[in-house]
């Protein structure tokens, strides 16, 4: 007799066959019963509820509706053959069409007879059908043995369906498969764990996943596995990150000495804001335990991260160390270096800026200094991590923009020293907390969430086509008081030409509201040489032109103080963090700044609520999540390289409260079992040991 279990080939389920094990694989790339079993209904439909056929709309997912079959008849020729059949309750008559099959259902359809058809309405030419349905004969005697009253529903395709696997066909083999293998599906979670969120066990929750028996039942199925898949995740980054602290030790910057006072009480010309305050401590607190720190700081554009990270480096100095900070272009480290020797002042630390372009003859000075300790701080670029680049003392590396640096290049940082460095993470880009949590779990995280006082929030408007003249009207205004305008265009690959027309265009109505001598616009775009590009935009840099008409592609580094609008047209084609990115372009000098967001008449109930948000909000943080809830998690900025966001079913918008009991959980485990030796654990210990032994469903391998 055969031996099933979960590393079975599909071929040998009862059911299946080489035929449609080929095309389970092709179209579901599932290979063995584990990957059968763990291709979950994606949603259920209630069997209990019956429409009307003159309810049916094309906006309606999968339902049912009964009535009885007054016609059938093949018609078409060739690829549009087809079987329609008709289907009459009390309220109409409802066509029901099939491309396929065709034969064996002309065989068996019985005209006369009631029947309870189960698909998605769909309108064609203006009328109401349904595409093949699945049909079953309406038995009122017979018992309700197996027929659910949540119908699952998996995802299927029509080459699936050529071949009986619909929604049905794939029940079916669920069934087969569950009543061979149930038995053997192996528990992942302890005991003590599920039950104290009242959650099923692991057997119960995928029985219950694909044959519901009622509503309450399938919820807590579902919530059960979303935990289990969310609490693994977590457990691996906590536990990550407990081996990384374990093993890298960490310099001790045990005073805060001369350097630091002296700037903090001399040379820095502000108050830090109560965040800015906050987070050096928790920079102290890291770099005092003698444990490496790996910490990210999330902070909008504007909220003074810069000021921070230099504060950090000198407390890296004053315990004999030095410090460096990366960026990742050439433009966003000079900038870096100007203003932090300008907040340093000079003869005070000695600084100095590495980058592709630096000479050779400089670059020999700077590694010489670098090892005999002359040089305190290095700001640059990749060139940073550059073999040659050695230090004689390397305390604090800080990295500017995250998500533009993976991993590896972090750790190239690290072996800069014997003791690695102290890392901190700087990000402009704000991500909702349950990404940050899963991203960047196995970091510390410090969020700098106020803005420096004083600074005059950027106003947002809204307009329409329609008040286009308003809006010209206002950038004259803004001129004349010497302000300089951005008016940026989408341009977007898939449909660059017609983008380009609207560039043109645009540029022509500029140019005709603003004409030479009394304004200069500046254009760039992406088909513009690099060298044409830095010219127009240094000229807009040094004010000598007002306006800058532009794609998309302002660097993220252009800082020019002294323009204060920001116009964004057809403002609706843009995603939320990019306009949040784009109107923090303007806003950073003393002056009120703007941001108009022009679009067309017409908005989609999501373009509605993105201009709406933009007007009412100018928190990154709010804004990310929001974004995220309109979006979902894999079209957040950011979060595009990583795997880790490739959730079977937990969804990081939804399921907010579900990862933060996770992560609470698995931190609460690993205070008081770090390395899973007690007998309750063993079943996670058993997680990090068994690579494939069946028990996980997601790839976070
Ligand atoms: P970020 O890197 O977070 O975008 P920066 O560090 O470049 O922000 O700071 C933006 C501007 O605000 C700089 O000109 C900086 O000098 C100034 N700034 C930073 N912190 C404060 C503060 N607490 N009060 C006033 N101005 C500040
Ligand atoms: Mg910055």
């Amino acid at each position: 007799m055969a031996v099933h279990t979960l590393q079975t080939p599909i071929e040998y389920l009862k059911g299946v066959g080489p035929q449609r094990a080929d095309v389970l694989k092709k179209e579901l790339g599932i290979f063995t019963y584990r990957d059968l079993l763990y291709h979950f209904p994606f949603r259920y439909v209630d069997r209990t509820k019956f429409y009307k056929i003159n309810e049916l709309t094309a906006e309606l997912s999968s339902l049912q509706v009964i009535g009885r079959l007054v016609s059938k008849e093949i018609i078409g020729e060739k690829r549009s053959k087809r079987l329609v059949a008709r289907l009459k309750d009390d309220t109409g008559v409802l066509e029901l069409v099939w491309f396929q099959g065709i034969n064996w259902l002309d065989r068996t359809l019985q005209p006369g007879s009631v029947y309870i058809a189960f698909g998605k309405p769909n309108e064609f030419n203006g009328r109401i059908s349904m595409p093949h349905p699945e049909l079953e004969l309406y038995n009122p005697g017979a018992k309700k043995t197996g027929n659910l009253t949540l119908q699952p529903v998996y995802s299927s395709t029509e080459k699936l369906k050529q071949f009986s696997l619909d929604t049905k066909g794939i029940q079916k083999l669920q069934s087969v498969l569950l009543e061979l293998i149930l038995k053997d599906i192996e528990e992942t979670l302890p005991e003590y764990i599920f039950k104290k969120f009242n959650l099923p066990d692991r057997k119960t929750a995928i029985l219950n996943i694909h044959f519901p028996p009622d509503t309450a039942l399938l919820d807590t199925a579902r919530k059960r596995l979303k935990f289990e898949e969310l609490f693994f995740i977590q457990l691996k980054l906590l536990k990550n990150k407990l081996l990384r602290t374990q093993k890298f030790r960490g310099r001790v910057f045990g005073q805060v000495g001369e350097k630091f006072n002296t700037f903090y009480n001399e040379k820095l010309p502000f108050e830090l804001t109560n965040a800015q305050k906050r987070v050096i401590k928790e920079i102290r607190m890291d770099t005092q335990r003698g444990i490496q720190m790996n910490r990210l700081i999330q902070g909008d554009v504007g909220s003074g991260k810069t000021a921070v990270a230099l504060m950090s480096m000198l407390l890296a100095l004053d315990n004999d160390c030095q410090a460096c900070m990366m960026a990742p272009t050439e433009i966003l480290a000079q900038q870096h270096y100007h203003s932090i020797k300008q907040l340093l002042g000079v003869g005070f630390v000695e600084v100095a800026l590495l980058t592709g372009s630096t000479p050779k003859r400089e670059r020999k000075k700077i590694h010489d200094a670098l090892l005999d300790g002359t040089l305190h701080i290095l700001i640059g670029t990749h060139a940073l991590l550059e073999d040659e680049v050695q230090f004689k003392s390397l305390g604090l590396a800080v990295i500017d923009e995250q998500h533009r640096f993976g991993v590896q290049q972090r750790s190239r940082l690290w072996k800069k020293n014997q003791i690695p460095p102290h890392i901190l993470v700087m990000t402009a880009t704000p991500i909702p907390r349950t990404l940050a949590m899963t991203l960047y779990g196995d970091l510390d995280v410090s969020v700098i969430d106020e803005l420096p006082a004083g600074r005059k929030p950027i106003k947002t408007i809204h307009l329409f086509e329609s008040q286009r003249l308003r809006m010209y009207g206002f950038m004259r205004q803004e001129i004349a008081k010497g302000r300089q305008v951005y008016v940026v265009y989408p341009l977007i690959k898939e449909s660059e030409k017609l983008d380009l027309l609207h560039l043109e265009a645009g540029i022509e109505a500029i140019s005709n509201f603003f004409p030479l001598p009394e304004f200069k616009i500046s254009i760039v775009h992406g088909k513009l040489k690099p060298a044409d590009k830095d010219f127009e935009m240094q000229r807009f840099v040094k004010g000598e032109t007002q306006i800058m008409v532009a794609t998309t592609v302002i660097e993220v580094g252009v800082n020019v103080p002294n323009a204060s609008v920001m116009v964004i047209e057809n403002a609706e084609r843009f995603g939320l963090s990019q306009l949040h990115q784009l109107r923090g372009r303007v806003g950073r000098g003393a002056e009120q700044s703007y941001c108009v967001l022009m679009s067309g008449n017409k908005l989609s109930r999501e373009g509605k609520i993105r201009l709406q948000t933009m007007v009412k909000s100018t928190d990154g943080f709010e804004i990310s999540e929001i974004d995220l809830q309109l979006r979902g998690p894999g079209d957040i900025e950011g979060t595009q390289q990583s795997g880790v966001l490739d959730l079977k079913l937990a969804d990081l918008a939804q399921d907010q409260k579900i990862l933060q009991a996770a992560r609470e959980e698995v931190i609460q485990i690993f205070e008081r079992d770090p390395e899973l030796k007690a007998e309750e654990n063993r079943l996670l210990n058993d997680f990090f040991i068994k690579k494939d032994n069946g028990i996980t469903w997601n790839n976070i391998s």
